[in-house]
């Protein structure tokens, strides 16, 4: 392609509000265009990339023995009322009315509309099992879009749903697919990390997420050098502390703080230490009230407590000051003693003795507080986890990272096969439900992904085999023997099915280097002063070492690198 031909319109400039280098770059190289907030248009260039990334993750399902469907982004309402998810999904789920009052959502996920065609198009286990994906666009009215493509309202997402007998074929299934989100963002040359996740508003059991490794990702991977256990912050256990485990039980006591509200304040004032004294945080979850309780020095993990309350996240918010006195307390001395609300208590803390709460009274706090004594509880892991807290496994201090999560697996064993009616019949003639699974791509978001790990201060250095082009032709200027020169790599270069790039623009070459060194075209050869000798210079992007070659030396090169390295 010849680039006067081309829309390439980069900037040299990104918005105001692009702060990280995929969004920035993606910007500026003119892949993409915000065309309102979480919503983007891809350019010559930006779909390239695209169909690339894409092509890696169809070759790579096809290869598992998956099989590829295409489904609309349009779904009815009904579909998930039966699967129960039309309230609980939230906010995020777009709705929408047709002429006739019809109710619709633009599918922000699959699991209905794939478990209701499996339903409808598979009767007998003599069809089982299936794996069925679609790479495809999702839309999710997220309540902070941003960092481009990292985070959309509308993106593109490859999902894949599995159909089995059994558990065991769940098993297997999943297995595969955790085999192949491997294959493929090793393909895709990304940095990750496997880690146990929590499950949010897919449901299910078990679950995994792969998250590419970048400082600016959204998530915090928990992990531990020693023994591997790496889980997402949302997921992350550690181990429970033994202090005060092993104290006998005092008698119980009610001692005046007198305006000492945070843990701090009252540690302080009774001269202890914050671990002595037990953090309680009062919610609304939809219409009941929650108290939940967690070591002083520790942090309440809200998803946790949605998880062991089974509602979504948007269904719990802290409880208000007004709010706290109707229920009979008062804010700053909540304590879970004679609380009539669900009373939800870090495993860490039930197993500790004497413990310091507040007392339901203002200015005043209980001390020698015991579990099934002084107060009952539901026990949960309900407290985030740190860098240098336990590993829950080996005891060894964890570790942190940020993550960007790439994909997720789940075990959805029969959550929506149940409440759908997607059912088989088996070898006996019994109705039994299918036993699913799911597994996601962002696939937008992992292109973005590559952007973060491989770019430096003047762009993108795209791996060959997602790059828009494998190699520029850069003529120092577009005339006499270097238009001729550079013309016939040109052709040579295409006959080999190269793809390959001729910068033909009546501009200064310095603008030239800028732009394709912003784009990220992993090989460049520019022809300039010696093109009437047959020699040129070529660079790897990566490297930006020139070397002078001969016309046959990079044409050797560049076809030897493309033969190796663009799948
Ligand atoms: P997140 O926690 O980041 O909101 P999620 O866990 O809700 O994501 P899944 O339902 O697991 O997302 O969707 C599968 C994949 O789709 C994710 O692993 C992620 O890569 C991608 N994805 C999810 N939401 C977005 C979004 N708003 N923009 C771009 N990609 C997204
Ligand atoms: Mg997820």
């Amino acid at each position: 392609m010849k680039a006067s031909k081309m829309l390439i319109p980069t900037l040299k400039e990104a918005p105001n509000e692009a702060i990280i280098a995929s969004h920035i770059y993606l910007i500026r190289a003119g892949m993409i265009r915000k065309l309102v907030a979480g919503v983007y248009n891809f350019l010559p260039l930006g779909i390239r990339v695209l169909h690339k990334v894409e092509n890696i993750i169809r070759e790579e399902m096809d290869q598992s023995g998956a099989q590829e469907i295409l489904s609309s982004a349009i779904q009815p309402k009904e579909l998930w009322e039966l699967s129960g998810r039309w309230q609980k999904y939230g906010p995020e789920l777009m709705r929408f009315k047709d002429r006739h009052d019809r109710e619709f959502c633009l599918g922000p996920t699959h699991e209905e509309i794939f478990t209701d065609l499996i339903k409808n198009e598979v009767k007998s286990y003599k069809n089982l099992p299936l794996n069925i994906y679609q790479i495809q666009t999702k839309y999710r009215d997220e309540l902070r879009p941003r960092f481009g493509l990292m985070r959309g309202r509308e993106f593109i997402m490859k999902d894949a749903y599995s159909f089995d007998m059994d558990e065991k074929g769940l098993n297997e299934a999943y297995q595969n697919m955790y085999e192949t989100y491997q294959r493929i963002f090793t393909r895709l040359h990304l940095k990750y990390k496997i880690v146990l996740a929590d499950t949010g508003a897919i449901g299910g059991s078990e679950s995994h997420q792969f998250m590419a490794l970048s400082e600016v990702g959204e998530s915090n991977i928990i992990y531990c050098d020693h023994c591997h256990y790496a889980a997402d912050e949302e997921k992350a256990e550690s181990w429970d502390s033994d202090y005060k485990n092993n104290e006998a039980e005092l008698p119980l006591e009610k001692v005046y703080t007198p305006n000492q509200k945070t843990i701090e304040e009252v540690s302080h004032y009774l001269n202890v230490s914050t671990q002595d004294v037990v953090k309680t945080m009062v919610y609304k979850a939809n219409e009941a009230y929650v108290c939940v309780l967690v070591r002083g020095d520790r942090e309440v993990n809200l998803i946790k407590v949605c998880n062991a309350l089974q509602i979504a996240e948007h269904e719990l918010v802290l409880a208000s000051k007004e709010e706290i006195e109707k229920l009979g307390s008062v804010d700053g001395f909540v304590g879970p003693c004679h609380m009539k609300i669900r009373v939800l208590v870090d495993q860490e803390v039930a197993k500790m003795k004497n413990i310091i709460v507040g007392a339901n009274q203002k200015d005043y706090h209980f001390v020698n507080v015991n579990i099934n004594r002084d107060y009952n509880g539901e026990i949960f892991f309900l407290r985030d986890c740190k860098e240098n807290d336990l590993c829950p496994i080996c005891k060894q201090p964890l570790k942190s990272q940020r993550g960007i999560e790439i994909g997720q697996i789940f075990k959805l064993k029969t959550k929506y096969s149940d409440s759908m009616g997607c059912t088989y019949l088996n070898e006996e003639g019994k109705n039994i439900p299918m036993v699913m699974g799911c597994y996601g791509i962002g696939v937008t978001r992992t292109l973005a992904s590559i952007v973060e790990q491989y770019h430096d201060e003047q762009g993108i250095i795209w791996p060959l085999n997602v790059a828009p082009y494998h190699v520029v032709i850069i003529p120092i200027r577009y005339q006499n023997e270097q238009q001729e020169l550079a013309d016939s790599i040109y052709h040579q270069l295409q006959e080999k099915h190269v793809e390959v790039i001729l910068d033909d623009r009546n501009v200064q070459a310095g603008v030239k280097f800028k732009d394709w060194d912003l784009i990220g075209i992993p090989m460049s050869i520019t022809v300039g002063k010696r093109a009437s000798e047959g020699i040129v210079e070529f660079k790897f992007r990566s490297d930006n070492q020139k070397q002078e070659l001969t016309v046959d030396e990079v044409i050797d090169l560049i076809v030897d690198k493309v033969n190796k390295e663009s799948r």
